[in-house]
């Protein structure tokens, strides 16, 4: 077939072509990126297709991946695995706002997906290319999230997969989805950075196609969270876009997607990127902050577990799309981490750990001056609260002390004796 895109190294700028042989990283060991023949597409036209296809029943474009297919990955339609991604919320952040002192906050809900993280937008696009590629198994390192979409989607296209999990301390609901949708799941001793490793090699040793998002697939499909905004907010462009940042491919897509966005002439102006990570997995704040090399974080830690990656694969390609968009990085505690989610939670939206540091991060940015408390902006949150019913309980039940973690907010159940007194009582300061 016709190859529209290319692979690209970021280090050398070596090219490839996109369908010929399956490739993740360049000769030179450089990552690669998809580059996009960007001359042979009208940006005002690109557009108007993407406005017609809005709300549009039973056709690829209802997904709010393939919408904007043009700029994710122009392949015939019979060759895209599709569960309909996309098409999410974009809720006023109401007390979460309040609460960061950012009034026109935005909070994208990205939880609301079909495997309830934004892992299935890239899980959309990477699993289509590779049946291009005619692999038949798929396998990828997770803290939970990618495992989930990944084994949800290989199931629908009848792949099997195989997922290396760091042992212990993987969210439940993340888990549950991973045994439960059939994924051959296997729990390795030692933590996400190890079982990324190992996945890398088991991939090119067994011939196994490798679905992290080091494949240059995944972050098209994800660049998509970024279209759907823009286009909900009528292409009226925010003065940001506040991320949580783990293995730091979500912020990579962010600022790809817009970069080509701006060159097509699509929007006039590039929104600044806040990439928040936990303050116990933070290799790349410390580099942007100190302006140094980058070094790994030995032993990540961090009650938002989807972010606990200490030497995250795709830093070289989000620090270069922090410095397109001018963006800043920011780390937050585990105590500010539960205290923003107890806020995101009580405004009637709920979202897991990770990402709720957009909204701790939003209060420390706007308390630095560095986000101006007027500014709009969009947070994406990340993935679904029920993803970790145990980080939010727990906070509720205040038992997150040997974390250090007070629950300040927390809104305990109480145990009452069954007469109406006792009601009358226990709700008194609420009627
Ligand atoms: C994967 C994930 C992240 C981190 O995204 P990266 O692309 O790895 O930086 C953040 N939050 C949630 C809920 C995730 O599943
Ligand atoms: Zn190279």
């Amino acid at each position: 077939m016709e190859v529209k895109f290319l692979l690209r190294c970021i280090e050398c700028g070596n090219e490839y072509k996109a369908y010929k042989e399956v490739r993740y990283k360049c000769s030179c060991g450089g990552l690669l990126e998809v580059k996009h023949n960007l001359e042979r597409l009208n940006g005002k036209k690109l557009k108007e297709a993407w406005e017609a296809r809005w709300g549009i029943r039973n056709s690829v474009f209802s997904s709010g991946v393939w919408r904007y297919k043009e700029l994710i990955a122009d392949i015939p339609d019979d060759s895209i695995i599709t569960k309909l991604e996309g098409n999410t919320r974009l809720y006023d952040s109401g007390p979460a706002g309040e609460y960061a002192n950012l009034k026109k906050l935005k909070l994208k809900h990205e939880g609301e997906n079909p495997t309830g993280s934004f892992k299935d937008r890239g899980m959309t696009s990477g699993i289509s290319i590779s049946k291009l590629l005619n692999a038949k198994t798929v396998a990828c390192a997770s803290t939970g999230n990618t495992s989930a979409s990944m084994a949800s989607y290989a199931a629908k296209a009848g792949y099997k997969s195989i997922i290396f999990i760091p042992s212990g301390k993987i969210a439940y609901g993340k888990l549950s989805q991973a045994l439960a949708y059939g994924g051959k799941t296997l729990q390795i001793e030692g933590n996400f950075d190890d079982a990324m490793q190992l996945v890398q090699e088991v991939c090119s040793e067994l011939n196994i196609y490798l679905l992290n998002s080091i494949n240059p697939f995944r972050i098209e499909g994800q660049k998509a969270i970024g279209f759907e905004i823009l286009q909900q907010l009528e292409w009226n462009v925010p003065d940001w876009f506040i991320i949580p940042g783990g293995n730091l491919g979500n912020n990579t897509a962010l600022s790809k997607g817009l970069m080509e966005l701006y060159s097509l002439g699509i929007i006039n102006k590039i929104p600044r990127i806040a990439v928040i990570q936990a303050r116990g997995a933070n290799p790349l704040y410390e580099m942007w902050k100190n302006k140094t090399f980058f070094k790994p974080v030995k032993d990540p830690d961090t009650i938002a577990t989807a972010i606990k990656i200490g030497n995250p694969v795709s830093w070289k390609k989000s620090i270069r799309g922090i410095e397109w968009t001018d963006g800043v990085v920011e780390e937050v505690t585990e105590q500010e981490i539960m205290d923003a989610k107890a806020k995101v939670d009580a405004s009637g939206i709920g979202a897991e750990p990770a990402s709720c540091c957009v909204v701790a991060g939003a209060k420390k940015l706007v308390e630095a001056g560095t986000i101006s408390s007027d500014s709009s902006a969009v947070g994406i949150l990340t993935g679904n609260m029920l993803k970790d019913p145990d980080a939010t309980v727990n906070y509720h039940l205040g038992n997150l002390k040997q974390r250090g973690i007070d629950g300040k907010f927390k809104n305990a159940p109480e145990n009452i004796k069954s007469d109406i007194e006792s009601v009358k009582k226990a709700v008194k300061d609420i009627i």
